[in-house]
This record gives C-alpha cells, structure tokens and sequence, in this order.
C-alpha cells in the first residue's frame, strides 16, 4: 500500500514525483499538475504532498498520509474554488500563509486546485512566491492545460502532465477504492470516458446515471424544427436537475450555519439589517456557483451526447472498437444508419460549437437550441 495506490494510470508522473520526493537535490518548489477533467490531477497533488509529510516517503497508512489526502493536514492548505475567478485576496492570503513556517511536517504545502481560475492580479499576486519560495514552501497548482494557465505562473513552475487513465485502469479503482462491482465499475468507467469522479458517480448514483441516459438517448428524437427546440430544453432541465441535486440542500446547510454562527432566529420573518447582509452575500456566492455548476453539467452533457456520434461514426465505418454507450446501443446503430459519414462529423462539429459559445458565456439554452437544429435527423 502506498499513497501512490489511487494515482492511476500515471506511470510517469508518479516516477517524477516519488523521484523529487526520494532525492532533495531533485526537489523543486512550485509545481503545475496538467491534465484532463477527471485524470486526477488534485489526487496526484495531495498524494505528492503525502509524499512529502510522510516520514516514510508516502506509506499510505499513517497519519500524515491520510490528512494530507484528506486535505486536513494542518500544513497542507488546499485550495478549491467554485467560483469563475479566484479573488486576488485570497492569492494575498496564500503567499502570506505560504511564508510561515510549517506547524508540524517538513513542508507547507498549497494545492490550487484550479489554478486556470487566476487572472491577471490574482496571478500577479503569487508571482514572486512562486519564483523564491522558501524551502519549507512547496506550491501545487491544478489545471486541465498549459495554455489555460498564465504564461508567467507556467515559466515560473515545473509541469507535470496527467494522461486521460484507461477505462480498465479506471474501473479497477472503483473496484478495488470504493468496492463497486467489477461489472458496474466497467459500466461507469466507460460510460464517464474515463472521468474519475464521473464513474464514480455513475456507479453509485441512479440518478445520474438515468439523466445521463436520458441526455444521450435523445439525439434520435430530433426530427424537425420544433423538436430540436424541445430537446435543447429538456438538455437544459436535466442539467438543472443534476444541478439542484447536487445543490439544494447543500445550500440550504450552509444558511442555516450562518444564521446559527450569527445568533440568528431560523424561524423569524425578517432578520435584523447585519444579518441580512451577511446572508445577502452567502446568497450571492451560492448564486454564481450555481450558474457555474449548471454550465460544467451543461458542457459534461454535451461531452456526451458528442460520444453517441462519434459511436455512431465508429458503428457505420465498422471499427471495430468498444463502444462509449453500449447502454444505449440502439440509439448509436439508428444514427449509424440515418446519417452519413459527414453528417455525423457535421453533428460533432456543432456540439464542439455549443461548448465554445457556452464557454463564452452565451446562455445555454441559446447555444443548445443553434445546436439542436443542426442535429436533425436527416428525412
Ligand atoms: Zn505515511
């Protein structure tokens, strides 16, 4: 057993990072974690930093190892953000915390698990920690690519990048971690396309399995005009759905904490104006992070629905290879046989479309109604 047990299919990697961990003179200070959604690119940061707490170099079983994984370490500080910008404050914060000096371990070491969520000022404001940091400093910064990360923090870190891991790679963690049958496991794995966190849900969560079917299932009813409209509404609303599952009453948690920690009357009609202020602005954070949650379940569905086509171009040119909806087979062999070869490749160009508009913040609903229409299937 060892901490490196959950980084799968990062062969690479790990032998980098255990190399820097085994030998100081290949240490360095600030890393940048790259690699697609779901690849494991904090699980590789947090089992780095065990690593590096460790007193046996990452055994997996001790209790540095699991608060470091865990995240509770008290010198690990992990940093997670689920809004669209990470404020330059808490960049300030950061590199304040970054220069005191470790409570207990060798190391304080700040994972920025979304580390393309720096702008320009909150960029600028880790620059020179990162540059010079102290040797008890070790930087950890997560993104799905260089190019989404600023030019100056990529020159200033050493890169490693994560691989999308092999769906068997991936199902055998769900096995083996979270004891999930080898059956379903595969199931979930591929039907996530290797997206960890995804195939995990999967496999444990119903729901998400059967709006996940539902999303891919309903490419074949886009027949006309008036369909394709339909469609991209109900793409809307099973993403709303996902949304306030995840959402509701976590949401509704965190204002009853509020209003506990301020001394408030739950029950009462109207709070006093500091308290209304305060829950004023919680309600404005968990706004923008709903808005945010509903466009990356958006943007997952598309990743979707772009995976029946692109089944559907591996059935009609007989491939050959595995399928990523084998649930949904008969949807894959009807578009197989409706579409040719280039209307197919035209529907995976209007799904990559939406994704880019919905990126550039046009309304969702706008982008999948455009999309939509360019889906119909041929008369
Ligand atoms: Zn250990």
């Amino acid at each position: 057993m060892s901490v490196w047990d959950d980084v799968v299919g990062q062969e690479e990697v790990v032998a980098t990072l255990q190399h820097a961990v085994a030998d100081p003179t290949a240490m360095t200070h600030a890393w940048l974690f790259t690699g697609p959604p779901g690849s494991g690119r904090s699980t590789a940061a947090r089992a780095f930093a065990a690593a590096l707490l460790c007193p046996q170099g990452g055994c997996g079983r001790c209790r540095e190892c699991h608060t470091a994984i865990e995240g509770t370490h008290a010198d690990v500080e992990l940093v997670r953000t689920e809004t669209v910008i990470i404020p330059v404050d808490s960049a300030r914060d950061l590199v304040q915390l970054a220069g005191r000096r470790p409570s207990v371990g060798r190391f304080r070491i700040i994972v920025i698990e979304d580390a393309d969520r720096l702008n320009e000022s909150s960029g600028n404001a880790l620059l020179k920690a990162l540059e010079e940091p102290t040797s008890h400093t070790v930087w950890m910064l997560c993104a799905p690519s260089l190019e989404d990360v600023l030019i100056t923090i990529r020159s200033r870190t050493r890169h490693v990048r994560l691989r999308t891991p092999s769906v068997s790679a991936v199902a055998e963690l769900l096995v083996r971690r979270d004891g999930i049958a080898p059956e379903m496991a595969a199931h979930a794995a591929r039907a996530a396309q290797s997206h960890i966190g995804l195939a995990r849900r999967f496999a444990r969560d119903d729901g998400a399995r059967i709006r996940r079917h539902d999303a891919v299932t309903l490419t074949t009813r886009i027949r006309g005009v008036g369909d394709a409209v339909d469609a991209a509404a109900d793409l809307v609303q099973i993403a709303e759905e996902e949304r306030d599952a995840a959402l509701v009453e976590r949401h509704a948690e965190e204002k009853a904490k509020l209003l506990e920690m301020l001394g408030a009357d739950p029950a009462a009609r109207t709070q006093p104006v500091a308290v209304r202020s305060q829950i004023s602005a919680l309600e404005k954070e968990q706004k923008k992070r709903a808005t945010r949650y509903l466009r990356d379940v958006v943007d997952r569905s598309l990743t979707d629905l772009m995976s029946v086509y692109r089944d559907a171009l591996m059935v009609r040119e007989e491939a050959g290879v595995p399928l990523v909806n084998e649930d949904a087979r008969g949807t894959v062999t009807q578009l197989a046989q409706v579409f040719t070869a280039a209307g197919l490749l035209g529907c995976m160009d209007a799904i990559g479309t939406a994704r880019a508009r919905i990126e550039a913040n046009v309304p969702p609903l706008l982008a999948l109604e455009a999309m939509a229409i360019s889906l119909q299937m041929p008369r």
